[in-house]
């Protein structure tokens, strides 16, 4: 039965109000505000419980279906909103939205995977990814391999088994910023049979169009560029293939993941300014890269725009714009402690994690710590900066005068 048939939910009337206590008043009321009512944003829904208006309606509402509503955790009209918007700007044609980046791709593992399977990952994965695959898909009995994100399709192909059945992307790796080439990779995998998603966190449906690229899964971490304000988390799993969605959405289901109204319209609202920021964050990302390669204490900049940088080729292949991301390499002359205390140094740009908010943040990391299993050619510390919304140029003189405070600056 579709919405339109069903009765409105007025035409299940109240007793009259005389006759009932003020507890029972106090929760049921007559009144139903008027229809019609329009304005920019979206209505911020919050519901649990979905009220049908008789029981032949909620029988039968199917609760894979966007054309009407069953209970909070499958959907309410702020959420629906959001999902449509997302996969259009994916370019797909479904989404499932989850409450955090890590959980989307927890979902994304879980549907697609079964004990027996092996997934490969990238080296330079979003590490807690590789955790998930380590601790949890292999107590299960789903093996996981990494792959050196820089190595070449043939190289990737040689790894394939009848029992590879996802291969994971992501465009540029978390905090070492090389970028792919995704086509080779996509086009091996796709020859294999093998599904591939990609951690599309960085482009934003912005940067690069993976559906274009071929690509089965786009996962985002919403929590970054499209909230913008650095006080949600959310990811997205998008796919046009319906069954793929049919797939992802019962898993979705069974493992019980929702979002809140309140951070699904947060979101919405963020994505009214997420193409001007991305290219405010970007434009001075760029500035402020070469600037830093420019510096005596640095060794490299880490930045897919910039070229030099790793994979550089197949970011001015595949992609339009950049963000505002990238990793300084220092001269490994300077000990742990002085980039650490140049960190320390900075007044403008915070110290934390995540990115893609308004205020520039700077991460110490040590490469050989996390990936103990991949090789990492550099001995210098590196710093990964998130460039916010702030001047470029106050930006640049508080990382000058932190190098000089470091003692760093010649
Ligand atoms: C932040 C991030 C995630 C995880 O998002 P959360 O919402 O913090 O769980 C996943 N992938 C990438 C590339 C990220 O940067």
């Amino acid at each position: 039965m579709s919405s339109q048939q069903e009765p409105q939910l007025d035409q299940k009337p109240l007793p009259s109000s005389e006759n009932l206590a003020l507890s029972t008043r106090l929760q049921h009321h007559p009144y139903q505000a008027p229809a019609g009512f329009d304005a920019v944003e979206p209505g911020v829904h919050h519901a649990s419980t979905v009220i049908f208006p008789n029981v032949a309606a909620m029988r039968a509402r199917d609760w894979r279906s966007k054309a009407g509503y069953t209970y909070g955790l499958h959907g309410t009209p702020t959420t629906f909103i959001l999902e449509e918007r997302l996969a259009a700007l994916d370019g797909g044609r479904h989404c499932v939205l989850c409450p955090s980046g890590l959980s989307a791709i927890a979902l994304v593992d879980l549907a697609l995977l079964q004990q027996g399977d092996t997934v490969l990952l990238p080296s330079n994965v979003y590490g807690p990814s590789r955790e998930l695959a380590e601790c949890f898909l292999g107590a299960w009995g789903i093996e996981h391999r990494l792959y050196d994100a820089s190595c070449t399709p043939d190289e990737l192909a040689a790894l394939i088994t009848p029992q590879t059945k996802l291969l994971w992307l992501e465009a540029p790796g978390s905090v070492t910023m090389e970028m792919p080439d995704l086509r080779g990779f996509i086009g091996v995998a796709r020859q294999h049979g093998v599904l591939t998603a990609i951690d599309a966190t960085w482009a934003a449906g912005i940067a690069l169009k993976p559906f274009d690229l071929g690509v089965d899964v786009v996962m985002q971490a919403l929590t970054k560029y499209q909230s913008g304000g650095a006080d949600v988390l959310m990811g997205s799993v998008t796919t046009r293939d319906d069954a793929l969605h049919e797939r992802l959405l019962l898993t979705h289901m069974r493992l019980g993941l929702g979002v809140s109204g309140d951070d699904a319209a947060r979101v919405l609202r963020g994505l009214h300014t997420l193409a001007l920021r991305y290219a405010a964050h970007d434009a001075s990302a760029r500035q402020i890269a070469r600037w830093m390669q420019q510096q005596a204490a640095v060794a490299q900049v880490l930045h897919p725009a910039l070229p030099g940088s790793p994979g550089h080729a197949f970011w001015q292949r595949d992609c339009t714009a950049a963000g505002g991301l990238f990793s300084v390499l220092f001269q490994p002359r300077y000990t742990a402690a002085q980039i650490d205390a140049f960190v320390d140094a900075l007044r403008l740009f915070k110290i934390g994690y995540s990115w893609g908010g308004p205020v520039s943040l700077a991460v110490p990391y040590d490469v050989q710590l996390m990936r103990p299993s991949s090789h990492w050619p550099h001995a210098g510390g590196l710093v990964r900066l998130a460039i916010g919304l702030e001047d470029p140029q106050d930006l640049i003189d508080d990382l000058a005068r932190a190098l000089g405070a470091a003692g760093m600056a010649g």
